[in-house]
């Protein structure tokens, strides 16, 4: 009989603002992050086109960012683990919080729904803040809900557009 039990998915943010001697500018390393990711036990699903954003913070540097859907049966802390363990090998981090980073790889969301524990929260918390999350999460995952507020990719995304304050130099002339 065919496994007829869908494999959990994952949506997996991934960002970088560095340069690598050997992927290139921060697009190529979201690229080569992707390959990175792909194993046995985690299939690729899909993945959002991959964003420029504006940098936050002091780094002056821009961010590239995207987002891969990704089937796995590994557990939350499992796939905590996987992602970690990937970053290492594109570049020595940086302890700032907003400093730059040559890789980035958090948990967005996970069909099972919510995890807790003192080293990991999913949905990611700063998710429902983030244009440049929302943006690539919903060309892969319009509808999905997030299972706290209840709200769909699109509708958070939505929300955040509209949230965005007035531009106080264009709205003075
Ligand atoms: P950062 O490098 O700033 O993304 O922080 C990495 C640390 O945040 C990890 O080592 C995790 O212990 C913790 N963390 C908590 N929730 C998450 C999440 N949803 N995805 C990735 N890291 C998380």
């Amino acid at each position: 009989m065919s496994g007829a039990t869908p494999l959990p998915l994952y949506a997996i943010g991934l960002g970088s603002n560095r340069r690598h001697a050997r992927f290139g500018d921060p697009r190529g390393v979201l690229m080569a992050a992707l390959a990175a990711l792909e194993s046995d036990d985690i299939e690729p699903i899909d993945v959002s086109p991959i964003v420029a954003s504006e940098p936050i913070g002091p780094s002056r540097r821009r961010y590239a960012n995207a987002v891969a859907l990704v089937a796995s049966p590994l557990s939350p802390p499992e796939m905590l683990e996987r992602l970690k363990g990937i970053e290492p090998s594109f570049g020595s981090r940086i302890g700032q919080r907003w400093g730059a980073r040559t890789l980035d790889l958090d948990i967005l969301l996970w069909s099972g729904g919510t995890w807790s524990d003192g080293n990991l929260t999913v949905p990611h918390p700063a998710m429902t803040e983030r244009a440049f999350v929302l943006g690539p999460l919903r060309a892969v995952a319009p509808g999905w809900r997030h299972p706290l507020s209840g709200l769909t990719v699109r509708q958070l995304a939505a929300r955040l557009v509209r949230a965005k304050p007035v531009d106080r130099h264009a709205s003075a002339h």
